[in-house]
């Protein structure tokens, strides 16, 4: 669970804002911010989901920042109750929701910074699919890169080596003696660099994001959604706690991530599927190598670098600036190509609420950070 997760992490004062109250819409509110969320996805072209341990509370295992989170517990001297194992935990309403909007196209990619392996455990595939954090379920060559899937999570964090070997040569790639090592990054490591550019590439060309159960304090996760509003796209935040992005948002519910989608996907007309062990190649034990490999192919890569320079040209970018870190200098932001949608005045529903989150209590390992990408 989390919080085995959270003790093989290096200590790390800076964890950003902390246990701030959970706010629960009226229910005629969220009915209403529902259907409005549900007319945008089905309104809009490019939809990115941005999801934090907010959605994974409803699997049994703790977030980080809520009331009860493992990180406003341990500024208490306390450790969440035992929950769920990783191995044991199953995908929510939320993971099977987001797996069957991805196959009807509704949505066209994932960000996630848990590293529970829900997403991957619900059956999406990888290419719709981000992790930025790391994967449980995944571990990594050090020699050629490459990712497989994992039948049990790994019993490490931080990058440490495993005793498992390369499988490269049984998909057909060159014998590899490279040594596998888990996914799970620790505080000081930078995010996966082809995760991080497929997050960034759909981010920019999205025109709508909607980010689900995280605060997004931690950098650059955080700021990805921002990106959408930076070419002239919607931003809608679902969390129980108010996040750092509030005011930015264009639409903000909160309440339980579980009942907010459960509202919209029958808004939608589309059923939730129930988990299956079929779909979840961690607990299928006949599929082969080539089947576990979860490594991202370059060719992805280069197709939404040619659909974000369709969608988001004429403004330049220094591809020296592609490789984020997770703590950088603030750099302007460029020039937004086209204003942002406009709302319609029947849509004007939002209840702008102050956030009590001043972004002067954030420290600077978790300090906002627009600048550019690509
Ligand atoms: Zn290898």
């Amino acid at each position: 669970m989390s919080c085995s997760y959270a003790d093989g992490l290096s200590p790390y004062d800076n964890k950003g804002v902390l246990g701030l109250e959970e706010k629960y819409e009226s229910s005629e509110t969220l009915r209403l911010k529902c259907g409005l969320l549900a007319d945008w996805i089905q309104g809009a072209r490019h939809v990115v989901v941005h999801t934090g341990a907010g959605i994974s509370t409803a699997a049994g295992i703790p977030d980080f920042r809520g009331p009860n989170g493992v990180w406003t517990l341990e500024q208490k001297g306390l450790k969440p109750e035992k929950g769920v194992s990783f191995d044991d935990a199953i995908p929510t309403k939320t993971h099977m929701s987001l797996k069957r909007l991805i196959e009807c196209q509704k949505i066209k990619f994932i960000v996630s910074q848990n590293i529970d392996g829900l997403h991957l455990r619900s059956g999406v595939s990888r290419q719709y699919l981000a992790e930025l954090h790391g994967n449980m379920f995944v571990e990594q060559c050090d020699k050629c890169g490459r990712q497989f899937i994992r039948h049990f999570a790994t019993t490490s964090v931080g990058k440490k080596c495993l005793d498992t070997v390369c499988r490269s040569e049984q998909i057909g790639g060159r014998p590899c003696r490279g040594r596998m090592h888990d996914t799970i990054l620790d505080w000081e490591h930078n995010l996966p660099d082809n995760d991080l550019a497929l997050s960034d590439l759909h981010s920019s060309v999205a025109d709508l994001s909607i980010c689900l159960g995280t605060t997004l304090q931690i950098i650059p996760s955080g700021n990805l959604p921002l990106y959408t509003k930076k070419y002239g796209g919607r931003l809608v935040i679902c969390n129980l706690q108010p996040t750092k992005h509030d005011k930015k948002a264009d639409l903000v519910i909160n309440g339980n991530v579980e009942e907010i989608i459960t509202n919209v996907m029958k808004k939608l007309g589309l059923e939730i599927p129930e988990y299956s062990t079929d779909f979840d190649p961690t607990r299928n034990s006949d599929l082969s190598s080539a089947d576990l490999d979860w490594t991202i192919p370059s060719s992805r890569i280069k197709e939404m670098k040619v659909l974000y320079k369709k969608v988001c040209k004429p403004t330049k970018r220094n591809r020296k600036t592609f490789m984020y870190e997770r703590e950088r200098e603030c750099e302007k932001p460029a020039k937004a190509r086209k204003k942002s949608l406009p709302i319609k005045k029947e849509e004007m529903i939002k209840v702008k609420e102050e956030s009590p989150m001043d972004s002067s209590d954030i420290k600077q390992e978790v300090v906002d950070n627009e600048g550019d990408i690509i």
